[in-house]
């Protein structure tokens, strides 16, 4: 499909770079253009490749109708001025998905899995089922490994476990999957989608072709999944830890179509959500027909993806949670729900002009919020308005040296800051280690 063509990367990063060797096997003309200045040894293996980079804030000025493609890295934004230019000069916008896609071997099983949150952890559970069960899989996507950067080691008939964001799935046009997971729907990215609708339209391209072959498990107790997915031609399985579906939770026992698969006791990770998201790689783990007992037996280890509401430490009786991945409200009202002792929040980040008022009937247990970075006037006009006591810092390392103060014994210190982190932080990640470096330097 792209072999001999003439490709413009947008965007470098991993996927842009990875989709350049792949394309570059297939004999395409390739220009990879990228605002920032590259790591020099990538740079060194493109150039003996004879990909031409080309570092430009005007990349636009670089297009012309003699390109066949743009492959566009996920994180740009739809109206970027080449996406534009592409449009008016005909050229079609993919991702590096949509390339991968084209170069796998045959009849490789995909499993895609998206959802406004628990991807990451359907994901990673999901994959070390299969693993477990010795199958022969592989974790990709927006976790992991860029799915051109796995195609070396695909086989015939592996399985390939994916997380996929919104942002990935906006430039898809025949990638197919065999079972797609969609865990929950609601409004966040509105930055990058504009519109709830436009959002969830985005979301349902995850069942695109599919047929009754094909799987769609769903959240059984998610209006805005029902009406989504409504029309889908998948064969679907819902899911819920609060309503009697497919797979449901009883006595407390997750069981899936009426036979007891594990107690609840039996696994490490806690609250509906996780229940939930179990529920999804039950599923999948059940069409590969993995067994009950290694099911539990993963169940029984899987401890949490790290930065998801992770436990670090106890220190003095104080207790501190890392739950940096929670970048949006609804994130943090679920980590809210975790807890019932005397907690001092730590809120801030990005400002996306989001509201935090509907952290108000989650909050009867925070004692009081720590709030840093850009949003930090409007969580303490939050705060204050809401007569809840409310210090502002800087930056995230006083807020933690700050809460620490300010705590009492037994109770706990929460980062679950929902906004995203990119005011100080490259990535969320680098935030929640922030925070554990900066707890192994309290006394
Ligand atoms: P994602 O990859 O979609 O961002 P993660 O698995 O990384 O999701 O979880 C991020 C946060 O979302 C968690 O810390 C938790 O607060 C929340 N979360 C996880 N699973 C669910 C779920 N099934 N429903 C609602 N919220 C969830």
């Amino acid at each position: 499909m792209y072999d001999n063509k003439k490709m413009f990367i947008l965007g470098m990063a991993r996927s842009g770079f990875e989709a350049a060797k792949v394309l570059n096997k297939h004999n395409c003309t390739i220009l990879i253009t990228d605002m920032k200045e590259q790591d020099e040894e990538k740079v060194k293996e493109l150039k003996q490749l004879g990909i031409n980079l080309i570092i430009t804030d005007k990349p636009e000025e670089l297009l012309d109708d003699s390109f066949d493609y743009v492959v566009k890295n996920p994180g740009i934004k739809i109206e970027h001025p080449v996406c534009l230019k592409a449009e008016k000069l005909g050229i079609p916008v993919v991702n590096e998905l949509e390339v991968a896609y084209h170069y796998l071997p045959n009849n490789v099983k995909i499993i895609g899995i998206t959802g406004s949150n628990g991807k990451t952890t359907t994901t990673t559970l999901t994959y070390e089922i299969l693993k477990k069960a010795n199958l022969p899989v592989h974790l990709g996507g927006n976790i992991g490994f860029p799915m051109c950067s796995l195609l070396n080691d695909l086989k015939e008939n592996d399985i390939l476990v994916m997380e996929i964001s919104g942002h990935q799935l906006h430039d898809f046009y025949d990638f197919k999957t065999d079972i797609s997971v969609l865990t929950n729907l609601s409004p966040v990215h509105l930055d990058h989608f504009k519109t709830f609708e436009n959002y969830k339209k985005n979301k349902k391209k995850i069942f695109e072709h599919h047929t009754k072959d094909d799987l769609a498990i769903l959240n059984g107790n998610d209006q805005e999944v029902l009406d989504l997915t409504n029309d889908i031609k998948s064969t679907k399985v819902y899911f819920s830890a609060t309503k009697k579906c497919d797979i449901y939770l009883e006595n407390k026992a997750i069981y899936y179509q009426n036979e007891e698969i594990i107690k609840l006791d039996e696994i490490r990770i806690k609250g509906n959500h996780n229940y939930e998201n179990i529920m999804c790689a039950i599923v999948v783990a059940k069409e590969f027909n993995v067994s009950n007992e290694t099911i539990k037996e993963v169940l029984n280890e899987f401890a949490g993806v790290a930065h998801r509401l992770e436990f670090v430490k106890r220190l003095n009786s104080r207790e501190f949670y890392n739950d940096s991945k929670a970048t949006n409200v609804v994130s943090t009202i679920i980590a809210l729900k975790s807890f019932d002792k005397p907690t001092i929040l730590l809120l801030g980040g990005l400002d996306r002009g989001h509201s935090f008022d509907e952290l108000l009937p989650y909050m009867q247990h925070v004692k009081l919020v720590v709030c840093y970075g850009e949003t930090k006037e409007r969580i303490k006009q939050f705060c204050d308005s809401n007569h809840i006591e409310c210090y502002q810092t800087e930056t995230l390392e006083e807020a933690t040296k700050l809460a620490y103060n300010l705590s009492k014994e037994n109770e706990v210190i929460l980062l679950s800051p929902a906004c995203a982190s990119w005011d100080q932080y490259a990535k969320f990640e680098d935030r929640g280690d922030d925070f554990k470096r900066v707890i192994e330097t309290l006394k």
